[in-house]
């Protein structure tokens, strides 16, 4: 298996091909190495060759990784799987963009969280496009209550865009069919909100091709990178 830089390397070529076919920049995608499994050593690698962020899924394993101190370089940390309400104050200590919030109970947590830290927190607003029972993330219909409740009421909460993960097992039609459907929510709430939502966080390492062909800035990508997980 080779490194983790020429993975990177080969990573950039992949967004650039599938971004060009559309007429898109591909320098305009920003790449999250999820370390998930990965000891300290290879996410020290992964940020020395320049991806944009690390992602963890979780907030313990993001913890112990703490206290090894590795992933304090100056690359920024997302979650990126699932937070449960009352390690919300853990997470907003350690981490600089949640894109996992999917209810206003997180939101709030998180809120008092940041309020009582002195910090602001990047959101993103996780959607279950597919409908998939077995993922987490609010629904296409109640995704603009959600946003303009979190955007009217929170302080210190920064609203950055939509994150999803899409079923397992979908064709090229499909999938593509999910990522425009994502790009049209963030295009709608954005002007129903009237800010930015600059971020559509969309695309793994078997469908950043298309997520990126469908509008995706930014892929969150863990084997493509450091090779298949061992659990
Ligand atoms: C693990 C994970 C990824 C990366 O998955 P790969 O298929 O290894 O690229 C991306 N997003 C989330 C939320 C994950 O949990």
């Amino acid at each position: 298996m080779r490194g983790i830089a020429d993975n990177i390397d080969s990573l950039r070529e992949r967004i650039a091909r599938a971004a060009g076919k559309m007429g898109l920049d591909g320098d305009a995608v920003s790449i999250v190495a999820v370390t998930k499994t990965r000891s300290a050593e290879e996410m020290e690698e992964a940020a020395l060759c320049g991806v944009d962020a690390l992602g963890e899924n979780r907030v313990q394993e993001a913890l112990l990784k703490w206290d090894l101190s590795a992933p304090r370089s100056s690359v920024p940390w997302h979650l990126v799987g699932h937070l449960q309400r009352n390690k919300a104050r853990k997470a907003a200590e350690i981490f600089s963009c949640i894109q996992s919030v999917d209810s206003l109970e997180l939101a709030s947590a998180l809120e008092k969280a940041c309020l009582s830290l002195g910090r602001r927190m990047n959101v993103l607003l996780e959607v279950n496009i597919g409908e998939d029972p077995d993922k987490y993330g609010v629904s296409r219909e109640d995704l603009p209550l959600l946003a303009e409740g979190l955007f009217e009421r929170s302080t210190t909460l920064d609203l950055k865009g939509l994150m999803t993960v899409l079923p397992l097992g979908l064709d090229e039609r499909g999938t593509r069919s999910l990522f425009a459907s994502m790009r049209e929510l963030r295009d709608r709430l954005r002007s129903r909100l009237g800010i930015d939502l600059p971020v559509l966080s969309m695309g793994m390492s078997d469908d950043f091709e298309y997520a990126v062909m469908e509008g995706s800035t930014m892929v969150r990508i863990g084997s493509a990178i450091f090779g298949r997980r061992k659990y």
